[in-house]
């Protein structure tokens, strides 16, 4: 790799750093990295950064590989092709595979398989064995194999009792203890939100109040363990956003992350009855969304994560009941969240650069990116006012299942340079 960009616009919010650079990364590690012209070989591909930013690496803290158990879903490979190409240097796979993340040989096996690709993927394990809620996993050696935080994702742990031994474990450790906030008595069956919609369409219904429900019990659980370190997985209501808001201004150790089709979409779009709309946690109202984008604006919020969440093509066509929950995300993040909040909401570069890099790597106690002459690249690029129409059949990822299919997003992403790769994006 010998590669120069000229003239981009380098933004990090870290170190408050936002100008227009000479970038020049010469097999991975960044040569030159000012305003002044670098000295280059005859070899050395020159790419024109007028129109491109370039930023820390995007790092997605919610995905599902489905690798082990789900290869006909998605493979780690698959998955990280999906990265690649929507602009994502790290990825955190959930433990929802078969077997479950729950045991340090699971995790060897997705390290091993892993090592030398130009994404970085980290490993959240299981709270439970099996994500039964019934008996907690061996965390320390889980902790000690790599997993950055522990999670039963897609489902919620429903006794109290255990996530209160839960955070007396993971308090001392300092581990993250994060959830899918799923009261599950109220949402059984459930095929989207409960609304004015649902009673129109004879659906059944997820109450918002399901989801506030675990997030007040595990906050209160969460303080009374000895304020550990507490994660919301997916937040999609107001009434969460509000308990994560007043926990965080009584000190608590809470971090909290949205998807972009919960920003994106009301639960209007289930009159369809199209299940590309079909999540869980599932559409909300607009109420819903803004006080999400206030969330975000105001700190509430830390991250926006994908959720990315493939199934076979089989699998999702079938009655919409019957349709399994959950979309593919990695390759459409970056264009929702430019297209929303940068050019909708006014967000600036800096802070949505932030909730991509910066806050999550914060959330997890990760090493965070620094750019400059010296060290390896770490670097997501992409132009923030490119007009480009979202095609399922350019994705990487195996899964087809998404909400924003000819969708027309302004801002894409076009390169992600990582350990030694250069890739380009073919969306
Ligand atoms: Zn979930």
């Amino acid at each position: 790799m010998d590669v120069l960009f000229k003239n981009i616009r380098l933004i990090n919010p870290l170190n408050d750093m936002d100008e227009v650079v000479n970038l020049h990364i010469v097999n991975g590690i960044i040569e030159h990295c000012d305003s002044s012209a670098p000295k280059i070989s005859i070899d050395c591909e020159i790419i024109d950064g007028t129109e491109l930013v370039v930023s820390p690496g995007f790092i997605d803290i919610h995905t599902h590989l489905r690798e082990p158990g789900f290869t006909h879903k998605e493979t780690l490979q698959t998955a990280v092709n999906a990265a690649l190409n929507g602009g994502f240097t790290e990825i955190v796979s959930q433990p929802n595979t078969n077997p479950c993340i729950d045991n340090a040989l699971v995790v060897d096996y997705i390290k091993n398989k892993t090592l030398n690709m130009p994404v970085n993927v980290r490993i959240a394990a299981a709270i439970t064995k099996d994500r039964k809620g019934e008996t907690l996993t061996n965390m320390q050696t889980l902790a000690n194999s790599g997993v950055v935080y522990f999670t039963d994702d897609g489902a919620c742990v429903k006794s109290a009792e255990m996530m209160k031994r839960a955070f007396e474990y993971a308090g001392p450790n300092d581990y993250l203890i994060a959830q899918h906030c799923e009261e599950h008595t109220l949402t059984k069956n459930f095929s989207m939100n409960e609304s004015d919609v649902s009673t129109k369409l004879g659906l059944i219904g997820y109450p918002s109040v399901a989801e506030a429900i675990i997030i007040q019990r595990d906050i209160a659980l969460a303080e009374y363990a000895g304020n550990c370190r507490y994660h919301v997985q997916h937040i999609s209501t107001s009434a969460g956003v509000n308990l994560v808001k007043s926990s965080k201004l009584k000190g608590l150790r809470v971090s909290c992350e949205t998807t972009p089709h919960h920003i994106y979409f009301t639960d209007d779009k289930l009159m369809t009855y199209d299940v590309n709309y079909k999540m869980n946690p599932p559409l909300r109202k607009q109420a819903d969304i803004d006080a999400i984008i206030e969330g975000l604006r105001d700190g509430t919020i830390d991250c926006i994560a994908s959720d990315h969440a493939p199934h076979s093509s089989e699998e999702c066509e079938v009655e919409f009941e019957k349709a399994p929950t959950g979309v593919v995300g990695l390759e459409t993040s970056i264009g929702a969240a430019l297209t929303l909040l940068y050019h909708r909401h006014k967000f600036n570069l800096k802070e949505i650069i932030s909730l991509f890099s910066v806050k999550p790597r914060k959330i997890l106690n990760l090493q965070q990116v620094i750019i400059e002459k010296g060290v390896s690249a770490n670097l997501t690029i992409f132009s923030p006012n490119k007009e480009w129409v979202v095609d399922k059949n350019r994705f990487k990822t195996m899964g087809r299942n998404t909400p924003f299919h000819r969708e027309i997003f302004c801002g894409k992403p076009e390169y992600i340079i990582n350990n030694n790769f250069m890739v380009k994006s073919e969306l």
